[in-house]
Formats: structure tokens, sequence, C-alpha cells
């Protein structure tokens, strides 16, 4: 049953057998479509393949689910000795080894997770040449004695996987990734190719400097994933809007929800199972062992929904993850970027939802004033979440601004909230001059700082305790915002937060201050564009689709995700069920993820296409010549008995 699994060495490449269709240069697409069981290259694939075989270095930027794990890959599989992957992420090494094991690449891992016999079995394999890729940890990779070690065997090229963890800009700085640097001196013959996910300039300057990959060539690809809907809202009772979101457009698909704190995620995940969702809790604090099974409940089942912190996630390469939710806004368009991009690597429509308020904008930038570090790093820390602000309240296609901010053109793109659904603007500038006036004058006349909800309980003439024990209301600006609802008020401040023409104070109170710009505001110079808040219908908490329409109302009018099998024709969809449970029952028997059997999209044209015979099923996309070998008479059972 299934393959040794030992360290995990399997039998049967021969690199070296004559490419079925001819010369040299298609080498590398006979053994995509024999292993992996693909017809065709996708993107940079080709180039950056060609130019790592060829022994170059390459520094490769493709977004998540771009197909950067082939580049790296085939070269190892065409190029004498074994392909070195330095992969941060421990916990995935099994399935990613798995994966490729599946295919019939001879792949195994060292990390802290073996015992010392499992470890001699890997390091025997590689110093023997019988492995294809093995993949190491960057703190394994620190040590002399590991280096030693792989200079006893044949190196075919070390690839550098989620290479920004070298970038102390970046969001997921790892200090083992500076030593990498080493591999240029100590290998200068072997070829280096870094991968990531994240294209801003700086990352990418710094991955090559840092990395010395100065004679590399570098392959940028479009970010855009055109599958991903992005639709960012105004939080409101955001409990209840995420579980409207899921029962709505995502009943019993797989998802991911990001929260900032630990607190958030248990209370979110008990909330969410309690009204029937199958989701589970995911943070640092939980203990390793629950954390482990957690994840892999997550990659085995169907449908089951991870509430985590951003500690969750990383290199997860499930592919059929139909939504991404944040709860609490991110404190970077990398990050993001990057966690949103665990949707849809399939390329099937999917959705990333957000949904952020004022308290998200006090609270982080009251963090962010309050957080050790020099002012250089402060200063960085405020430019993320500007960058990450001007996102959430951009009027425009919210595509156009994230691509823009990876320095990529594009066009409006029709499927995203503002694109669907065009969100009104206003003139808010006689507004914010009457809460800025509110802001001047306590501080002048009474020496006094305030957040924003008795800001805003003063300018609507709402009487509370807090507004006696101050005498507040005999303030010249009392009751001058009663126009406006409390609501609309607090979009207000939110949006001149946003585009710092109001600040955070650093008292740690979140009261409110004037910024150096809010002076252009009150004279009169500056005046400040808003986005028109939706108003929510009482009680739901939620707003529905598109957070820009004036009315609300009218429910989710965003074009839906669709769920798997939507598209089907209605005589494929029970065959497509039938093939899924009997993936799901061999996963489990293998005991690895469901894709690593098949993906979905091979189920949907079997399902189709209804093959009567091997050779039928040979040339399906994702039908390798192991999978064929494996499981062809399996599947030809499945689609005869339905
Ligand atoms: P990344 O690491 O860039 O996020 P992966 O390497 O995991 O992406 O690839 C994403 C998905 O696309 C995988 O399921 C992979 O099998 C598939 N894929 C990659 N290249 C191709 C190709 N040329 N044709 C078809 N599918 C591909
Ligand atoms: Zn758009």
């Amino acid at each position: 049953m299934g393959e040794p699994k030992l360290g995990g060495m399997t039998l049967n490449l021969e690199a070296d057998a004559p490419p079925a269709d001819g010369p040299e240069s298609g080498a590398a697409r006979a053994l995509l479509k024999r292993v992996f069981g693909y017809d065709d290259f996708r993107g940079d694939q080709a180039a950056v393949i060609e130019q790592v075989t060829a022994g170059g270095d390459a520094v490769v930027l493709m977004p998540t689910g771009g197909g950067k794990s082939l580049c790296y890959q085939i070269p190892a599989l065409l190029r004498p000795g074994t392909g070195v992957v330095i992969s941060p992420l421990i916990a995935l090494m099994q399935d990613q080894v798995d994966a490729l094991l599946a295919v019939g690449v001879r792949a195994a891992f060292l990390n802290s997770t073996q015992d010392s016999f499992e470890r001699t079995r890997v390091e025997n394999a590689y110093l023997a040449g019988e492995l294809d890729l093995l993949y190491v940890a960057p703190e394994r990779l620190a040590s002399e004695a590991t280096k030693r070690f792989l200079e006893n065997g044949t190196i075919a090229l070390f690839a550098i996987d989620e290479a920004h963890c070298v970038s102390q800009w970046g969001h997921d700085f790892r200090p083992d990734y500076l030593g990498l640097s080493e591999l240029a001196d100590r290998w200068p013959e072997v070829p280096r190719i870094a991968l990531t996910a994240t294209a801003t300039d700086a990352t990418h300057k710094e991955i090559t400097e840092r990395l010395k990959l100065g004679r590399a060539r570098h392959f940028v690809a479009s970010f855009d994933r055109p599958n991903i809907q992005y639709r960012i809202e105004n939080k409101g009772e955001v409990r209840r809007q995420l579980l409207s979101f899921i029962r709505t457009e995502h009943d019993g698909d797989a998802g991911i929800v990001y929260a900032l704190s630990r607190k958030t995620v248990e209370q979110t995940a008990q909330f969410l199972a309690a009204n029937g969702v199958n989701a589970l809790p995911y943070h640092a604090g939980l203990d390793a062992g629950l954390r482990a099974r957690t994840q892999s409940r997550f990659l085995r089942e169907d449908g089951v929904v991870i509430v985590a912190t951003i500690a969750f996630g990383m290199g997860i390469d499930k592919p059929d993850v139909r939504f991404v939710a944040h709860i609490d806004l991110p404190k970077s368009v990398e990050g993001y970027y990057q966690e949103t991009g665990r949707a849809g690597r399939d390329g099937m429509p999917s959705t990333a939802w957000l949904a952020y308020g004022l308290q998200d904008v006090v609270q982080q930038r009251r963090m962010i004033e309050q957080s050790p570090g020099d002012l250089s790093h402060r200063r960085k820390l405020s430019s993320h979440l500007d960058a990450m602000l001007a996102l959430c309240e951009t009027v425009d296609c919210r595509r156009v601004n994230l691509l823009g901010y990876f320095g990529q053109g594009s066009v409006a793109c029709g499927n995203c909230d503002t694109c669907l659904l065009p969100p009104e603007s206003w003139d808010g500038t006689i507004p914010a001059q009457k809460l800025l006036s509110t802001v001047v004058r306590l501080q002048r006349e009474r020496n006094q700082k305030f957040g924003a909800g008795h800001l805003i309980d003063i300018l609507r003439a709402h009487k509370t305790a807090r507004v006696d024990q101050y005498g507040h209301d005999e303030l010249a600006v009392w009751g001058i915002g009663s126009d406006l609802s409390e609501q609309q008020w607090r979009g207000v401040v939110r949006q001149l937060l946003a585009k710092g023409l109001l600040a955070v104070n650093d008292d740690g109170f979140g009261t409110l201050v004037l910024a150096p710009a809010s002076a252009d505001v009150l004279s009169g110079a500056l005046t400040v564009s808003m986005r028109t808040e939706p108003e929510r219908p009482a009680g739901s908490g939620g707003g529905g689709a598109g957070s820009g329409s004036s009315g609300g109302g009218g429910g989710s009018r965003a074009a839906r995700a669709k769920a798997a099998v939507a598209d089907l024709p209605a005589d494929a969809i029970a065959l497509f069920e039938a093939l899924r449970a009997w993936r799901s029952a061999t996963a489990k028997v293998m005991g690895v993820p469901a894709y690593v059997i098949f993906h979905d999209a091979t189920l949907r044209e079997i399902a189709v296409r209804r093959p009567a015979s091997l050779s039928d099923l040979d040339g399906l996309s994702g039908m390798g010549q192991k999978k064929l070998d494996t499981y062809g008479e399996d599947l030809l059972g499945v689609v005869a008995a339905a």
C-alpha cells in the first residue's frame, strides 16, 4: 500500500530517459507531461527552467498559485544531483514531499521532526545520489555540519523558497535566511533560484542583494489573481457579517478567517461553530500537537474553515481554499496580498473579504505610536499601514490599487466591490472642519483630549454622564454635527485618520489629536473627498456586499463566487461527487491530503468525459504516468459504477 514513507524515497524516475518529443529543449516539456501530467508551461515557467537548467541563477516573483514549484523541480530533475530546497515551512515538508512521491519524484526532507534513524536514511540516500529533491529548513542549513554533509554529495541547484523571509523590510523576516548568502561563496558553481510571492521593489532588491544574486536573471510575473474577487466592507457586528458572508456565498467551502488576537480567534471560531460552520481556531498559543492536527484537518477534510492569527497558512498549497476573510485590518498590503493569495490557487472563483472600521485604524495607529524600536521602524510600520488604508478607502478599482502597489499597471477589473458597485463620494470638508475644530477647542480651551466616541457625542449633542461631568454641552461646537448619523461620523473620523488628517495620540488611550496636515483642512486650503458610508439595515449588523453603496439594502449584488460543482453539467455532478468520495477514502488510506491524489480540476474532467479506458485517462490534466499507473484502474471502476 502506497510508497515507502521513510524519509520518502521512491523509485522509477529516470531524468535521462529520452524525451518523448525529440530535441534537448523538449526534455523539460516531456517531464512536465510525463511526471506532472500538464500540457503547457505557464507564464515564465519555461524561461525560468531553461535558465536554471543551464546553470544560471534566477530570482522569481510570481503570485501564489502561479506555479513556482515547477520552476525548481524540473531543473532539479534535469540536472545531475539533488535539488536542495530551502523552505521555512517545516510543518508542510511532509506534504510537499508526499506530493512529489505521488508523481514518482524521489524526494525527502531533513528537519527537526525526524528521529536519527530517519535522518540517516535520508542522508544516505542523498550521498548515494538517490534523491531528486531534498527539502531542508534554513536553521538546519545554518549549521556547519549540514554544509559539510551536503558537500559530500552532488547538488543540482539551490532553491530558496519564500525568499522574502530574508527581507527586514518585509513582514516574515527570518534571521536564518541571512546566512543563505554563504551558499554563493561556498558553492559558486551551483545555480541558485530564489522564489517569492511578495513583489514590492524593496523586497525584490533586498532578496537580490542579501542572497548575492547579482548575476541572476529576474522573472517578474503579473501579480494579478483574476479569479479572486476583492471586497472590503465597513465593520459593524463583524461576526454576524462574517457568518452571513459564509452562509450566503461559501456554505460548505474551505476558507481561512484572519484575526489579529488570539482572543478574537477563539471567540470567532466558537461563534461560527455554534452557528453550524465547521470552524476551528488556530494560533500560536495552542499546543503544537493540536495545531498540527488542525492544519492536517484543514488539508485533508473538505469544507473546514480555520480562524487564525497570521501564524497560519504560509506555504499551504491547498488548491481549493474558496475564501479568505479578514475581520481585523491587516498591517500591510504585502501581508494582505499574501494572505488573500491563499484563496483559489486552482484558478476557480474565490473571494477575499475584509471588514474594517474606525476602531481598527485607532488601534493600529496606537500600536505603532507605542511600538518599541526607533523612529525609522515606526515610520516603516506607518507607511505600511497608510498603504493598507489607501486600499480600503479607495473609490477606484481595488485590483488597480493592489497591483499599482506592486508597481504593475492594470485597468479596472470588473471583479471587485468598487467595480461591481461603484462607491459614491462626497465633499466631506465641512464635517472634517467641524470635527477638527472640536479637537482644537477641547485642547486649547480645556487642555483635554478624547477618543472618537466622545467627540461624536459632542458633535451630535448626545448627553452622557461624561458630557455632564465635563460640561461639554457648553462648548461652542456642541451639536454642530447633528446632521450626520453616528455611523456617518465614525466614517468621517476613520477616513481622516486614514488620510493622515487626524492623528492618534501616543498616550496609549487612543485619544485623537491634530496631525500636521490638519491645519490645511481647518484653513480651507484642502478639501476632503470622502467615500459614502453605506447605511446598515438595522439589526443585521451586516452591510451585504460592496462597501460603497449608498443605499445598502439590496443585499449581495456582487457576483457570487461559485461552489465547486456549480458549473458542471447536471449529469456530471453525481460522478464528480462519487470521484470526490473515492479520493477522500484513498487519501485517508494513503495518509496524504486529498489534493495530493488529484486536484478537483482533474476529477471534473473525468466527470465530464467519462473515460472508458486507460488511454482515455492518459493525457487528462494532472494525470502523469505514475498517477495513471497507480489510480487508473480504480478511476475506471468509479466511472463504470456511477
Ligand atoms: P506557487 O508555489 O507559485 O503558489 P504552485 O507551484 O503550488 O504555486 O502551483 C500552483 C498550482 O498550479 C499547483 O496545483 C500546480 O500543480 C499547478 N500548476 C503549476 N504549473 C502548472 C502548469 N504548467 N499547468 C497546469 N497546472 C500547473
Ligand atoms: Zn476592480
